[in-house]
């Protein structure tokens, strides 16, 4: 039973185009079986299908293209990912099991980079030889575990998200699943930290205490120590807020250009210092088009500022990558008729300005080094 109807989503890695509605869902159905159905004894599936996600919103378009996809790049999110959850629970040490057996291969590599880098992954980034040699170490893991498992339920293979390239250093998206990805990232991310959580819940019962808020643990928007950004960032702003122009008193704040739940970034240029009436006024919304322009303005302008800042506090910055999850973000927002804030509590529409602001989309697949 079942198995006749398969093959919608398949075979399209030489198609190109936007997948048909019926396509769209039933690639949601396949994620959603994955998720419930495949039996994983480590949280590597959970982590490769947030990779592949994320990847599609950092390297992909929305042309429905096959999007190809370096293994390291995805052992690069494995280890961002796995080194927030790797570290201890609680001040005696104890770190969260990811397996059903012995603790999961990566999460022991991760382990060790996090002590002897005493957690702070931007030093460990920027020792490129030992960076590039755990990321080898990470993607050969990749390439044994959970690459070819992930597309097994029961006992079945459905290729329906990727094929294995031929150099065996990258796999391809198929037609489609890119589109499916950034289309739905939300919803997907939802669901993939929902089944996360409860995996590891399930494995951890005896060392979750009443205090440990586990979703915050595990997904927190605090990966990096933004405070240390702040006397920086009020200096280039001129000691006013970035949205409204007041200044700012004491009560500023760190704001996500992008909100953290739209998009899970912690990188530099997607922060904004903004009072704590702004902050808390924009919520989870996008800002409007006129901050979208201010905010390539003061990126232009303050470029090499900026940078001196987040190299000074260790902080990791990339423009590119966050022009282009910028760029995501506004896109789906259009598709959708969703809404942006202004200031206080207006709230506007796009008009498409965001478009020739963040200029021609640029395929960036090169820039995994
Ligand atoms: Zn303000």
């Amino acid at each position: 039973m079942g198995d006749s109807k398969e093959g919608a989503v398949l075979d399209r890695v030489d198609i190109s185009g936007i997948p048909t509605p019926s396509e769209q869902i039933e690639f949601l159905q396949k994620i959603e079986r994955l998720l419930s159905e495949g039996q994983f004894v480590a949280s590597y599936k959970f982590a490769l299908l947030r990779a592949l996600a994320d990847l599609s919103v950092e390297l992909g378009d929305d042309s429905g293209h096959a999007l190809p996809i370096p293994i390291t790049a995805i052992a690069e999110e494995f280890v961002e990912l796995y080194w927030r959850q790797v570290r201890p629970i609680y001040e005696q040490g104890q770190i969260l099991r990811q397996n059903t057996g012995q603790q999961a291969k990566i999460v022991q590599i991760v382990s060790r980079c996090i002590s002897r880098y005493c957690g702070n992954l931007s030093q460990f980034q920027k020792n490129y030889e030992d960076w590039n040699r755990t990321i080898l170490e990470v993607a050969q893991v990749i390439r044994l575990m959970p690459l070819w498992r992930l597309q097994v339920v029961g006992r079945r293979s459905d290729e329906f998200l990727y094929q294995h390239s031929e150099s065996n250093e990258s796999i391809i998206l198929k037609g489609g699943v890119a589109f499916c990805f950034r289309r739905f990232y939300s919803m997907i991310r939802n669901m993939v930290e929902g089944s996360w959580i409860n995996f590891i819940r399930s494995l951890n019962l005896y060392k979750l205490g009443e205090s440990l808020d586990l979703p915050e643990f595990l997904f927190g928007s605090v990966r990096a120590p933004l405070s240390a950004l702040q006397p920086g960032l009020l200096e280039i702003q001129n000691g006013l807020c970035f949205y409204c122009s007041h200044p700012i008193r004491q009560d500023s704040a760190i704001d996500h250009f992008i909100p953290w739940s739209s998009y899970p970034s912690d990188l530099g240029h997607n922060l904004v210092l903004a009072d704590a009436r702004c902050n808390s006024k924009k919520g989870n919304l996008l800002p409007a088009e006129a901050h979208l322009e201010k905010w390539l303005i003061r990126t232009h302008s303050f470029q090499g500022n900026l940078e001196d800042l987040f190299l000074e506090v260790n902080f990791p910055f990339e423009y590119p990558l966050s022009v282009a999850i910028t760029r995501w973000a506004y896109a789906q927002t259009d598709e959708t008729n969703g809404v942006t804030w202004n200031l206080e509590d207006e709230r506007e529409l796009l008009t498409g300005q965001w478009r020739s602001l963040l200029g021609p989309e640029v395929t960036k697949n090169t820039t995994n080094q």
